[in-house]
C-alpha cells in the first residue's frame, strides 16, 4: 500500500502557503472548488509557454503536439473511470454542461409529452434545472426521488416511481450539500431492470471514490476537472457508445462536422459530434495532470486519510453546543453541512474568513434540499486530501469564536 505523505501533499499546493487576513489560509471550500497542485499549475503555464495551437486542425507541428497532449488526457480519463472506449469520453466545459448535453440530446430526441425523467430531493441546481427546461418545452414531467431526515434517499419510494413512462433516471453520487453517498449501483440496477438509462452525477464523488463506469454499468456519468484539482473550464461527458452514436449533436460548429455544404450536413464520429468549437485546450490537457497527480498518491489512500479526517471533524464540530448537522447518512464522504440555531451561516462564514478560514455558506445551490430541512442554507465544511486534523482545530477555535460573538 502507498504511504500518504501530508507534508509532501502540502507543499505540491502552493497556495496553502499563503495567509489570508493575516492568518494561515485554511482551506474547506473544496466542495466548490478545490486548490491545484504545482504540478497541473506548471503544466498549464508548459501548454502556453511550448506548445499553444488549435486542436485537430493543423497540420503543423504545434498543432499536432496540442492534439496529442489533448487526446491523452482523453485516453487518461478513460483509464482513470475504466471506460470501454476513449471515444466515449466526450470533454465539456464541466459537469453542468456534461448534464445539459444529455437533457438536451438525449432528452429532446427520446423524451416525450407525458414521459417522466426521475431525479432526486438531493440534486444540485444544475441536474433539475435542464430537466425542468426538458419539460418546459416537451411537457414531460419530473418525478422526485425523496429523501429521510438523515438525508438518505428512499430506496422503497425510488422503486415504485418507475412506470412504461419512465424514461430517464439522473441523480447524484454525492450530495454536494450534505455529504450523503448514494447506493449508486444498487440505484443503477434498479432502473436497468426497468430499461431506463441512468446518468450520475459524479461532480462530488470522482476526486474522492473510485469509479469504474463499466462495473457501475452507468450509461452517463459527468464530472468537473476543477473539483478533482484540475483546471476550471473542463469537464466530461461519459457516455456509452450506443446511446451516444444515436443522439443528434449538442451545438454545431467547426470540428463536429464531416462534411458542410448549404444543402447538407453530415456530423463527425464520436466523441468530436458532440465537441464543437475550439475547446478548452489548455484546460483539457492540464486535466491529464489533475489525473496524472490524483493517481500518484492512490484514490484508495486518499479515501481512507479523507474518511479519517470527516470523522475527525464531525467528532469534534459535534463538541460544539448547539450546532445541528444537515445531514447524518450513515455512508458520507467529505461534506459536513450544520447550522446553529438563530445563528445565520452567512454571520459564521464571514467571521470564520477574518481568521483565515474558507468555507461555504448558503443554499450551495441545491435549494431543494434547504427546503426539505426548512433552513435557508447551512455552513458547509467540504474536504480534500490536503486538509489536516490541525486544520479541524483551526476551524473548531475559530467556530467558538464566532459563536462567543454572535449567540
Ligand atoms: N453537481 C454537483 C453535485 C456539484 O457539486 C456541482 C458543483 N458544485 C455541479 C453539479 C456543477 O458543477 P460545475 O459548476 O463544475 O459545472
Amino acid at each position: 500500500m502507498r504511504t500518504f505523505d501530508i507534508e509532501q501533499i502540502r507543499a505540491d499546493f502552493p497556495i496553502l502557503g499563503r495567509e489570508v487576513n493575516g492568518r494561515p489560509l485554511v482551506y474547506f471550500d473544496n466542495g466548490a472548488t478545490t486548490q491545484k497542485p504545482k504540478q497541473v499549475i506548471d503544466a498549464i503555464t508548459r501548454y502556453y509557454a511550448d506548445m499553444n495551437s488549435n486542436v485537430h486542425r493543423g497540420v503543423h507541428y504545434l498543432s499536432q503536439i496540442s492534439t496529442d497532449a489533448f487526446e491523452v488526457t482523453r485516453r487518461k480519463v478513460q483509464a482513470f473511470i475504466h471506460a470501454k472506449h476513449e471515444h466515449e469520453i466526450i470533454i465539456t466545459k464541466g459537469t453542468t454542461e456534461a448534464i445539459n448535453i444529455v437533457a438536451s440530446c438525449y432528452g429532446r430526441a427520446f423524451i416525450n409529452a407525458e414521459d417522466e425523467i426521475i431525479i432526486s430531493a438531493m440534486e444540485h441546481h444544475s441536474n433539475i434545472v435542464p430537466w425542468q427546461m426538458l419539460c418546459d418545452e416537451k411537457g414531460c414531467k419530473l418525478r422526485v426521488i425523496p429523501m429521510n431526515d438523515r438525508g438518505e434517499l428512499d430506496i422503497e419510494a425510488y422503486k415504485s416511481l418507475f412506470s412504461e413512462r419512465t424514461k430517464l433516471v439522473s441523480f447524484t453520487y454525492v450530495s454536494n450539500a450534505l455529504g450523503t453517498v448514494n447506493p449508486v449501483k444498487e440505484m443503477i440496477d434498479i432502473a436497468h431492470e426497468h430499461d431506463v438509462p441512468v446518468l450520475v452525477d459524479g461532480a462530488q464523488a470522482i476526486q474522492h471514490v473510485a469509479i469504474d463506469v463499466e462495473a457501475l454499468g452507468v450509461d452517463f456519468f459527468a464530472f468537473s476537472g476543477h473539483k478533482m484539482y484540475g483546471p476550471t473550464g473542463v469537464g466530461v461527458l461519459y457516455g456509452k457508445e450506443e446511446l451516444l452514436n444515436k443522439m443528434p449533436p449538442y451545438q454545431g460548429g467547426g470540428d463536429m462536422i464531416k462534411d458542410v455544404t448549404f444543402e447538407k450536413t453530415t456530423y463527425n464520429e464520436l466523441p468530436f459530434k458532440f465537441e464543437a468549437g475550439t475547446p478548452n485546450i489548455e484546460a483539457g490537457i492540464c486535466l491529464g495532470d489533475a489525473i496524472d497527480y490524483i493517481e500518484s498518491i492512490g484514490l484508495d489512500v486518499i479515501k481512507d486519510y479523507e474518511e479519517e479526517l470527516l470523522a475527525y471533524a464531525t467528532s469534534r464540530l459535534s463538541e460544539i453546543d448547539g450546532i445541528r448537522f444537515i445531514g447524518t447518512a450513515a455512508h458520507k464522504s467529505s461534506v459536513i453541512s450544520f447550522v446553529v440555531d438563530g445563528v445565520h451561516p452567512y454571520d459564521i462564514g464571514v467571521i470564520l474568513d477574518k481568521l483565515g478560514v474558507a468555507v461555504r455558506t448558503g443554499h450551495h445551490c441545491a435549494q431543494p434540499v434547504m427546503n426539505a430541512f426548512d433552513i435557508p442554507g447551512t455552513v458547509r465544511v467540504s474536504l480534500a486530501m490536503y486538509n489536516t486534523k490541525e486544520e479541524v482545530d483551526i476551524l473548531i477555535e475559530g467556530l467558538q469564536r464566532a459563536l462567543r460573538m454572535l449567540v
